[in-house]
């Protein structure tokens, strides 16, 4: 069977991507050929997207996430569009994604669960206040709240826990789906790898343009792009 024909049997889809869904977009991703792991740095990326580096080397942190984790230039791709439009259309229950970058609210997309966070919230550790993924990309050093205090991106980074709503909406959109197309993520950063077993629905189809440890288990696999894929629907 098509990947057409089956989502045209289907209107409970839920998509759970990562950052294979933004390269279209110009924004690299972790573990590609060209990804960001396979560039050369002191520290590791792993080591500088961490919680103790933020708060241990809060410059240095500043210094990478602004230089490689703010695309703020970045449009949605064919991907982003058709999910947007699947929604609309009432054919798709949610995005799950892994991603940060806002990719999916900008196509369109009004339930999208960030397991990861978003580069476009940012908090004053000591009042709260809240500010901009631009206001951030503006700043120099490290910003800083009106009122002197530090301010941090609402990311998770390695060692922080996922937050527990965004968890829980998550799962429970997985579980109902009749449809679940996992889509640009290499399956490899835990938790968010694992929610793939709360499906319980009618088809499981992967399109990713390397292999997975999900591949064997899938009712159709495609390894190809992501947004060439959708795009072409
Ligand atoms: P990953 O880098 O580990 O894996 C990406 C996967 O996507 C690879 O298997 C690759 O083959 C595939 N891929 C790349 N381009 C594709 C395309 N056009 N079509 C289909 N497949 C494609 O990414 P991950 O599994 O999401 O884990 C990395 C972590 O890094 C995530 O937690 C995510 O939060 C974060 N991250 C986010 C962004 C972003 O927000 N855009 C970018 C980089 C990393």
């Amino acid at each position: 069977m098509t990947l057409k024909e089956m989502i045209s049997q289907c209107k409970r889809i839920v998509f759970f991507g990562g950052a294979g869904v933004s390269t279209e977009s110009g924004i690299p991703d972790f573990r590609s050929e060209d990804g960001l792991y396979r560039q050369k740095y002191d520290v590791s990326p792993e080591t500088m997207l961490s919680d103790g580096y933020f708060y241990s080397h809060t410059e240095d942190f500043y210094r990478f996430y602004r230089d490689k984790m703010l695309p703020l230039w970045a449009k949605p791709n064919a991907a982003h569009k058709k999910l947007a439009e699947w929604e609309r259309e009432g054919k798709l229950l949610a995005v799950v994604t892994q991603n940060i970058d806002g990719l999916h609210q900008a196509a369109g997309s009004k339930r999208v669960y960030e397991l990861h966070g978003s580069v476009h919230r940012n908090t004053c550790l000591k009042c709260g206040k809240k500010y901009s993924a631009e206001y951030i990309a503006r700043s120099e050093g490290i910003p800083r709240c009106e009122c002197g205090g530090l301010i941090k991106p609402d990311v998770v980074l390695y060692g922080e826990p996922l937050d527990g709503e965004t968890v829980q909406g998550a799962v429970r959109a997985i579980s109902e789906a009749d449809m679940l197309i996992v889509a640009g993520t290499s399956l490899t950063v835990y938790p968010a790898a694992g929610f793939v077993e709360y499906f319980n629905g009618k088809y499981l189809v992967l399109i990713n343009r390397d292999p997975t440890p999900l591949d064997g288990r899938c009712d159709l696999v495609l390894h190809e792009k992501v947004g060439e894929v959708l795009g072409g629907l």
